[in-house]
């Protein structure tokens, strides 16, 4: 923490600021989420997911798992009890994060990230394994991604190792909101944002990395297959290699929303976006990676600026190729996805996906779903390795507890 900076302690226009800057402020934030916490609580979740006992009795009895119907987890945000923040000038380099009790954070209106959307996220999860431990899976590649993106971002990023013991230490402090093996997962939201007061163009003066967790079940639960539309009017990142497509950039969400929700509108699923140099070939869904599969082969967009480097994607190419099918990552037509035997989605949050259909203009095609398809085989075995019933052989997973 930076509690003596002489920017924010000098000037008495930013004293609503010294939230961030003095430890006092975050005990009255505490002593204020704790007096609330109950009502900030059940705004928030979903009430199907709450136990029984609104009186905060625990009828579980048992202090390992938070009181909530491990059953109905979709993917919403419950709020868990801790967040880890860390601060940081700009020019200057991340150092010491604490936790503190999940809630509200407070902003100038001129933060850098409110006004000229200087940010960044990631997503993670981890997952309790059978025997009741708890596995990350591949931290330290969300830490690079973010690494790349706040150089493009002109943002000082943590260090590697500072962002896995961040992750590791928000996944203990809730541990208890880590679903019971089977039942889901504990969704981690990473954020790097300019949080420092500006109005000129520029790079913000101060920086914020936060993390917190949901516990979340399935991303596409009850919503049945997966029928996507191909977008042909709207790009979702320009092309070449200096857009802001192959980042996870804050920015990047808001812009698609109008496509997705107008095809959401129509039944589908979600929109399959392409290449905004010639409109041919396919990049990517709005969050997910893309692939398609031909008899043995299987292809999936090349990243080359545009396509958000999935480490769904990147693992999904291992094990494909371990297991004997030939991979490949080069430009795709609308005309090969139309033909192909299967399409399937990879992310995080989905983790890999059948896709039943996919409409192009006026013409709709249908591909292989079901427990025999490759994308299924392929779900089985990353689900496998992430909550460790299958030897991870690689080095993916971290133990966390
Ligand atoms: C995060 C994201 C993905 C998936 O990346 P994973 O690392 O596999 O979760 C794909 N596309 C976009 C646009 C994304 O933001």
């Amino acid at each position: 923490m930076w509690a003596g900076n002489e920017m924010w302690a000098g000037n008495e226009m930013w004293a609503g600021n010294e939230m961030w800057a003095g430890n006092e402020m975050w005990t009255r934030n505490e002593m204020s989420l704790r007096t609330t916490e109950r009502s900030h609580f059940t705004t928030m979740a979903p009430p199907s997911i709450l136990g029984n006992n609104g009186d905060g009795s625990n009828s579980a009895a048992d202090e390992n798992y938070a009181d909530i119907n491990w059953d109905e987890l979709g993917f919403s945000l419950v709020p868990t009890d801790y967040m880890y923040v860390m601060k940081c000038a700009n020019g200057e380099k991340f150092s010491q994060g604490t936790l503190i009790p999940f809630g509200n954070i407070e902003l100038s209106p001129s933060a850098g990230i409110l006004n000229y959307g200087q940010g960044l996220f990631e997503g993670l999860k981890a997952y309790r394994t059978e025997n009741g431990h708890i596995l990350l899976f591949r931290p330290e590649e969300n830490s690079k991604r973010m690494k790349t993106g706040a150089d493009r971002m002109c943002m000082p990023s943590p260090s590697i190792e500072q962002f896995v013991n961040a992750v590791k230490e928000i996944v203990i402090a809730n541990k208890r909101w880590v679903p019971p093996h089977g039942k889901g997962s504990l969704y981690i939201r990473p954020l790097l944002m300019g949080t420092g007061a500006l109005l000129g163009l520029a790079p913000a003066p101060e920086y914020t990395f936060i993390i917190y967790c949901s516990p979340v079940g399935s991303y596409h639960k009850d919503k049945g297959p997966l029928n996507f539309k191909v977008e042909d009017k709207l790009y979702r990142a320009i092309s070449g290699t200096g857009g802001t497509g192959g980042i996870k950039s804050v920015t990047n969400y808001a812009p698609v929303y109008s496509a997705t929700t107008e095809a959401k509108a129509n039944g589908f699923s979600d929109v399959l976006f392409l290449d905004a140099a010639t409109g041919k070939h396919i990049e990517e869904a709005s969050s997910s990676n893309v692939f398609v599969v031909k008899g043995n082969a299987i292809c999936t967009p090349a990243i080359d600026g545009t396509i958000l480097p999935g480490i769904t994607r990147k693992t999904i190419i291992d094990i494909a190729t371990d297991l004997g099918y030939e991979v490949m990552e080069r430009a795709v037509s609308v005309e090969e996805m139309l033909d192909a035997d299967e399409v399937f989605c990879t992310g995080t949050a989905v983790v890999v996906n059948s896709v039943a259909s996919i409409t192009f203009q006026k013409t709709r095609t249908q591909y292989k779903t079901g427990p025999e398809t490759l994308s299924q085989k392929l779900r089985k075995t990353l689900l496998g390795i992430q909550t460790g019933c299958i030897d991870d052989t690689k080095g993916w997973t971290v133990l966390v507890d």
